[in-house]
């Protein structure tokens, strides 16, 4: 029964989202918080329990408590950045997801592979600097929020701005609006959810039409990619079939890579151009700051609930499905 589990998640990202998603559930809900970070956790009354840590991996010294508790753990880009893929596979708590689609979706390659396996179309990738010929965005691997992107268009400026010490992707820049879609797969129904869209605020990138050209050009400005918000977005409703059809392709193909495949909360990272091509750049295998803008529903959990359907009650009603049937097993990984 829901009351005899509680449901847990660290203190940032989408934590306000997941605990009262998980409340409005019935769940009893556990906020694991580093010291000085707790506030908000207090003051939104969203947390039933708080545990207060020093570091991130101080969550294996209060594990038991999550244990003996029945607690379930809900992952996201927070835990995942400061814990560690490594970490993340030592969690002995009940775990909500599969922690080896981390492994895919950290590693670029294998998440390309993924993409392009599921029939989407992605922006090339260059293996050497030599090859650029075209303007280029460099990133980094982990979810680094896209801290130190940086943009080139030649070897010679790479070579300029390159940080030596990293490991690094050169991907072509796609000019168009980046899209971030929000799916829900559910496992035990077997059926994918559309939850919303989402746009990101991020700086400096976002503030660059701010200054004049003839500014700019006085200016040694390099734009960046830093996560500071999230603005909602409702798609072109004719692109909406194209999307359903992405997102059951990942969720197609995904069964070839782990033995659960990719469920619960996804992301694809798009940018779409004037002729509606859709490019996906990247996929989030859980969920993302960005349905935050939903907390009281999206227009199109609307369309679907009677009730307000954040991507983190969508969670905890799938575990309360799974504990009614039985069936926890498809949804702990
Ligand atoms: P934080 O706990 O805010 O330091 O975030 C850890 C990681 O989660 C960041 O490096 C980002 O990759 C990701 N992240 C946090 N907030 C957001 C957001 N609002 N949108 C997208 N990604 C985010
Ligand atoms: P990511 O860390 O992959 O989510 O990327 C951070 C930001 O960089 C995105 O929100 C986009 O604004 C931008 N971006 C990433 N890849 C591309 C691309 N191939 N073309 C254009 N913009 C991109």
């Amino acid at each position: 029964m829901t009351k005899d589990f509680k449901i847990a998640t660290f203190g940032s990202h989408s934590a306000l989202q997941i605990l009262k998603g998980a409340k409005d559930e019935g769940f009893k809900t556990i906020c694991i918080c580093l010291k000085g970070r707790d506030q908000p956790y207090r003051s939104f009354k969203v947390a039933d329990e708080i545990i207060i840590i020093d570091s991130y991996y101080d969550y294996f010294k209060i594990e038991n408590d999550l244990i003996k508790n029945n607690a379930i753990l809900i992952p996201h880009a927070s835990m995942i950045a400061y814990l560690g893929n490594e970490n993340i596979k030592k969690i002995k708590a009940n775990y909500f997801g599969d922690k080896h689609i981390l492994d895919v979706e950290s590693d670029r390659e294998k998440q390309r592979t993924w993409l392009m396996n599921s029939g989407l179309i992605t922006p090339k990738k260059f293996q050497n600097p030599e090859d650029i010929d075209r303007l280029c965005i460099v990133k980094f691997h982990g979810a680094s929020g896209g801290k130190g992107y940086f943009l080139t268009n030649s070897k010679e400026d790479f070579n300029k701005k390159i940080d030596s010490g990293k490991k690094f992707i050169i991907q072509e820049y796609i000019v168009g609006v980046p899209v971030y879609i929000h799916y829900f797969y559910s496992p035990i129904k077997q059926e994918l959810e559309l939850m919303g869209f989402d746009k990101r605020y991020e700086s400096n990138v976002d503030s660059i039409g701010r200054i004049a050209a003839k500014d700019q050009i006085h200016t040694p400005i390099e734009t960046s990619y830093n996560i500071t918000g999230n603005m909602p977005l409702v798609l072109r409703e004719s692109l909406l079939p194209e999307v359903f059809k992405m997102g059951e392709s990942v969720v197609k193909i995904s069964n070839n890579l782990t033995s659960k495949g990719l469920f619960g909360p996804f992301c694809l990272e798009t940018v779409i151009t004037p002729d509606l091509e859709i490019f996906v750049f990247e996929i989030s295998a859980r969920i993302v700051a960005g349905t935050n803008i939903s907390t009281n529903g999206s227009p199109y959990t609307f369309l679907r609930y009677d009730e307000p359907m954040s991507t983190g009650r969508r969670i905890a009603r799938e575990i309360k499905q799974a504990i009614k049937l039985n069936q926890l097993n498809k949804v702990l990984g």
